[in-house]
């Protein structure tokens, strides 16, 4: 069986615990991961501590020189680490190449790091005073990632903290945790000094240890809501910087201008690609009017039963199974429960069954209709390939639904309206908004954070929010007098008036 062990300086010994990494396709145990601890924590946090000063004192353009031979080694190796991707998660090969391109471009942002590190400067704030800031780094910052993006979440975070200065320690989601060690190893072939970027293994048992850490200073979870919730509390309570992102349920509003043949392009990628294992997925539709509506649904179904649901190998396959036998339940058990809430299953995928990979984890794309704002199966995130229509009487209705849900992450409009796109873009209480674009992730140079229930604390991932959330500010105020007495109180706040 093969063994996925921890990625830290000196190895961690063998490991007590272990988890299962299952194979999606088939349904079996494929390799185990070690689960690690506070003992094996506190090693890797003794080798990072003991890099991270040099690797601060490296000049930045020195450190970016990692992130392009960082980015060329990842490009090399694109196939296999796809492969690799594919093999734990059961998304599509294209799919996990996609996911790792978009980790690949926080990277290529942080080739540009001497750029974004500059601080801000101002001569003469006051007689012979001049003010000036820089950014440095907080020192040792953990990640904490989610499954469902092995390759471009950890490096939302681990490019833009390592480049900044600070020793970085990946704890991946125990369920496709190869990919990650994979980047670690490949960070390490780069350049990149041993103990800046390291990778520990575990479950709650580990994430409590790295929450209480006293060595550790910023904290970046991205992960399911009620746990976002946890870590945020209880790292914030020990002292820490914490962003943590959590769960999602994203509305397409589909006004009755919208091109529809596009729209259903759009939706049926949006909501069944990955299998709907996206926090950007568009999991609920919402078209603007009975007529819009009718029309949708005439040009939605078809669409949906032309799918194909493949092994994540197949290269004509639209999405491939989801990760765990536990998830596929979990998104049944939801399919079921929509059904009881009196919504109208149109399409319902729970029988769904590859031949030869009967014990896959497969779930069929599944539409529902009619469903309401009061069933708790659209308060709550299914995050399988499942998409519910809401219909809207108008655009305010439309408008509020996302705005009222408890997540807050991303939304779309479809339309041809310039002024109805510009209107709901200002109103809706959602973080990130798509017009004609289903899954609006923004670009690297750009932030991503969703608002409400979807991120707690208020910097965002990647981008100059990035750098922001890596870094503490500090401001030097300095004073060149030329001899004269300049006849000041020193007991009074010195102002510059
Ligand atoms: P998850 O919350 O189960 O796991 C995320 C991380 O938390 C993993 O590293 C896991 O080991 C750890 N963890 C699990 N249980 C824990 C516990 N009880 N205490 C402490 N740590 C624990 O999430 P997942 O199933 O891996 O990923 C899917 C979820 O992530 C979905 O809700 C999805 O919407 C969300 N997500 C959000 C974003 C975003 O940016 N907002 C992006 C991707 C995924």
């Amino acid at each position: 069986m093969r063994q996925i062990d921890h990625f830290i300086v000196g190895g961690a010994g063998r490991a007590a615990r272990k988890g299962a990494i299952f194979d999606p396709n088939n349904g079996g145990v494929q390799a185990e991961v070690a689960l690690g601890d506070a003992a094996v924590l506190d090693k890797a946090v003794a080798a990072a501590k003991a890099a991270q000063p040099a690797w601060a004192a490296v000049n930045p353009q020195r450190r970016a020189r990692v992130m392009f031979e960082y980015k060329r080694l990842v490009e090399a190796n694109m196939d296999e680490l796809a492969a690799l991707l594919s093999s734990e998660h059961g998304k599509v090969i294209a799919d996990a190449k996609g996911d790792i391109q978009r980790g690949l471009e926080v990277v290529e942002f942080c080739c540009g790091i001497p750029h974004v590190l500059k601080g801000e400067y101002t001569i003469g704030a006051g007689p012979g005073i001049d003010v000036w800031s820089m950014r440095q780094p907080i020192g040792i910052g953990v990640g904490i990632t989610p499954f469902n993006f092995p390759a471009m979440i950890p490096l939302w975070m681990g490019a833009v903290a390592t480049s900044v200065g600070n020793a970085f320690i990946l704890k991946p989601s125990e369920r496709d945790p190869s990919v990650p060690v994979r980047l670690a190893e490949l960070m390490l072939e780069a350049g990149m000094p041993e103990g800046i970027f390291q990778v520990v293994h575990g479950d709650k048992e580990m994430v409590d240890a790295i929450l209480d850490h006293p060595d550790i200073g910023a904290v970046s979870f991205v992960g399911s809501s009620d746990i976002a919730h946890y870590v945020y509390e209880r790292g914030v309570r020990a002292g820490k910087r914490v962003q943590a992102m959590g769960g999602a349920k994203n509305h397409g509003i589909v006004m009755p201008d919208a091109d529809l043949d596009q729209v259903v392009s759009d939706l049926t990628g949006a909501a069944f690609g990955s299998a709907g294992e996206r926090c950007m997925a568009l999991p609920v539709v919402v078209p603007v009017g009975e007529d819009t509506a009718e029309r949708l649904r005439d040009k939605l179904v078809p669409a949906i039963e032309a799918l194909r649901v493949g092994v994540s190998t197949d290269a004509e396959a639209h999405y491939g199974p989801v990760v765990t036998a536990a998830h596929k339940q979990k998104v049944e058990g939801w399919i079921a429960k929509c059904a009881e809430e009196g919504a109208e299953l149109v399409v319902d995928g729970r029988s769904f069954s590859l031949q030869g990979h009967e014990d896959g984890f497969f779930v069929g794309p599944t539409l529902f209709d009619h469903v309401t704002p009061d069933m708790e199966s659209y308060r709550e995130e299914i995050f399988g390939p499942v998409l519910q229509i809401v219909r809207a009487p108008d655009f305010e209705t439309a408008l509020e639904l996302p705005s009222k849900h408890q997540y807050g992450n991303g939304v779309a409009i479809f339309t041809r309206n310039g002024h109805a796109a510009r209107e709901f873009a200002a109103r809706v209480n959602v973080g990130m908004v798509g017009i004609n674009v289903p899954i609006p992730v923004p670009v690297a140079y750009h932030s991503f954070g969703g608002w409400k229930r979807s991120a707690f604390g208020d910097t965002n991932q990647h981008g100059m929010e990035g750098v922001k959330f890596w870094t503490k500010v500090k401001t030097v105020t300095a004073r060149w007098p030329d001899g004269s007495p300049d006849g000041g109180n020193a007991f009074v706040i010195p102002t510059m008036g």
